[in-house]
């Protein structure tokens, strides 16, 4: 980490954050993985260093979907434990924390962390114990989760999710809770209209409501986000670019694109050496957030986001990251108490 981090100026550092769009799987510092892994003797190999090689996308892996959610199967290993869950959060929040992340929405997929026993309940309290330890010695910084149903697992167990994550929403809770609801996994053959009973649930359970999409299809998946299942936020959007009435809608409507750079690179929604679409949305005047999407596997924290989004910002970088920031917090879900 420490080497990681050297040549990010101080101004990006000492900069106040927002993260909107983090997974949890993606995002355990090795650290901790190895750590859990080892005291549960299931390490595959025998040193972190080729641990690391397994859990951060290599240079030669780049470009595909694929390969980068192959990434995803070995935190699966350990986070099938309350305890494990608890302390993955913890160890993220705490590393979030020291980039000067002051309002952190983190997101999880529940039902597949229940492979061991675990309630679909349990799975979200783990995460939501894990914040609350942190807050503890941090009462600053403002933590929420949105739960994520799996696309491939159908509109139906969408809709028992929402049902469940509503139970945990933060607005019926003294500290943290859920505070969104959103859907990931493969786009193609999963359109979100099939989504709509579901995003329906968590609207009158008083959750945000955020949808991966644009990433992999088309925009006339954005369109359907907005258009059926009412997303005030959009995950990636890559592909919105391409539609200029949309981006008038996204501008009109305030809707807030979560823009993960180093991610889009990675799994090719941007091609290599192409200008990101936050600059495009930035001159349609479309709100975004600044996001790491994973941090394990994308080699990336929210310094080094900025550090590499600020040449395609152009002079006076360092005031637009600010900005983007600063709006960001008020697309954040958290602390809304249901007001939706
Ligand atoms: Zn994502």
């Amino acid at each position: 980490m420490a080497a990681r981090r050297t040549g990010i100026p101080a101004s990006i550092r000492s900069l106040r954050k927002v993260e909107l769009h983090q997974h949890v799987d993606g995002s355990i510092p090795l650290r901790t993985q190895w750590r859990l892994l080892r005291r549960h003797g299931l390490n595959p190999v025998e040193t972190i260093d080729e641990m690391r090689q397994r859990l951060v996308l290599q240079a030669g892996e780049e470009g595909s979907l694929l390969s980068y959610l192959d990434k995803f199967h070995y935190p699966l290993w350990i986070t099938q434990f309350y305890e494990n869950v608890r302390e993955a959060a913890i160890a993220i929040t705490r590393e979030a924390v020291a980039h000067r992340v002051e309002v952190l929405e983190l997101r999880y997929s529940p039902v597949i962390h229940t492979y061991a026993g675990l309630t679909v309940r349990q799975a979200i309290r783990a995460v939501l114990s894990g914040f609350n330890h942190v807050q503890k010695a941090h009462p600053g910084v403002r933590c929420g989760l949105v739960v994520i149903a799996m696309r491939q697992h159908g509109p139906h167990i969408a809709k028992i999710l929402a049902r469940q994550a509503i139970a945990e929403a933060e607005h019926l809770h003294e500290r943290t809770g859920v505070v969104g609801f959103d859907i990931a996994g493969p786009e193609h053959g999963n359109p979100p209209r099939l989504f709509r009973e579901a995003f329906e649930i968590a609207r009158k359970g008083g959750l945000g409501l955020t949808v991966h999409a644009g990433e992999a299809a088309g925009p006339d998946y954005v369109w359907q986000a907005l258009d059926e299942l009412g997303a005030q936020r959009i995950g990636h959007g890559c592909t919105a670019v391409a539609d200029r009435t949309l981006l008038k809608r996204l501008a009109r409507d305030r809707i807030c694109i979560e823009c993960c750079p180093s991610s889009n690179y990675q799994t090719g929604a941007v091609a290599k050496g192409a200008p990101h679409p936050i600059v495009r949305f930035l001159e349609a005047g479309v709100p975004v957030a600044l996001c790491t999407d994973n941090t394990v596997v994308s080699a990336t924290d929210q310094d080094l986001e900025a550090a590499r989004i600020a040449p395609q910002l152009g002079r006076g970088a360092l005031a637009v990251l600010r900005a983007i920031h600063r709006e960001a917090a008020g697309h954040s879900f958290i602390g809304r108490r249901g007001e939706a």
